[in-house]
């Protein structure tokens, strides 16, 4: 059984103004397809993987052959990350979180506001491409960068949220402005599967 691209639960131009259509079709459709495909790929050579899901790959990449492990670190990250970055954001998101995360946030980093910038600003300065991310580390909230499409899962760590800064996630509206995309990106988001994936943070 292949691996395949998840649709997309909401129209292209759906998270306009904070991302844009085109950015979002060749997001989609490209660059996420591309990562499908080449772990589809992979698997074909070692066919007794294709029963674990992708983010069993990804979480013990050491038990992956060593012919393919760096391809599925790559696709198979890349895979996980951005099926999750499509569910964490929503069409009218945004605005201020709710529930357990937003009570664990104001614990952490007093409020919203100041862990927004602390999130931008660490995120803001991953050096080329990467993510940031949000995690659940020993009772509390921990924002980490990784590189390339390596995700906190490999490192014992699930990600609660996390934001893609290739430049393939911003460039065509934002050209080398990522700050402006990590500020506007915060529109979008869907704090109802965020608190969800806190839930599953914490019960790990
Ligand atoms: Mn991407």
């Amino acid at each position: 059984m292949a691996y395949e691209l998840p649709p997309l639960l909401y129209d292209y131009a759906a998270l306009e103004p904070s991302i844009d259509e085109a950015t979002m079709k060749l997001h989609h459709d490209k660059h996420h397809q591309t990562y499908v495909t080449n772990l589809n790929g992979a698997i074909e050579k070692h066919p007794d993987l294709g029963s674990s899901s992708p983010e069993d790959l990804i979480k013990n990449l050491g038990a992956i052959p060593e012919d393919i492990r760096k391809i599925v670190q790559n696709n198979g990250g890349g895979h996980v990350n951005h099926t999750m970055f499509w569910e964490i954001m929503k069409p009218g998101g945004g605005g201020e979180p709710s529930g357990n995360i937003a009570s664990q946030i104001k614990a952490d980093f007093g409020d919203f506001e100041t862990f927004k910038k602390q999130f931008n600003e660490t995120t803001a300065k991953q050096f080329g491409a990467g993510w940031g991310w949000l995690v659940y580390k020993g009772g509390k909230l921990a924002i980490v960068t990784t590189p390339n499409q390596d995700n906190p899962m490999s490192q014992g760590l699930y990600p609660i949220l996390g934001n893609d800064v290739w430049e393939h996630a911003y460039y065509l509206k934002y050209q080398n402005r990522r700050p402006d995309y990590l500020a506007a990106w915060w529109n979008t988001v869907n704090w109802g599967e965020i608190n969800k994936r806190f839930a599953k943070a914490q019960s790990k």
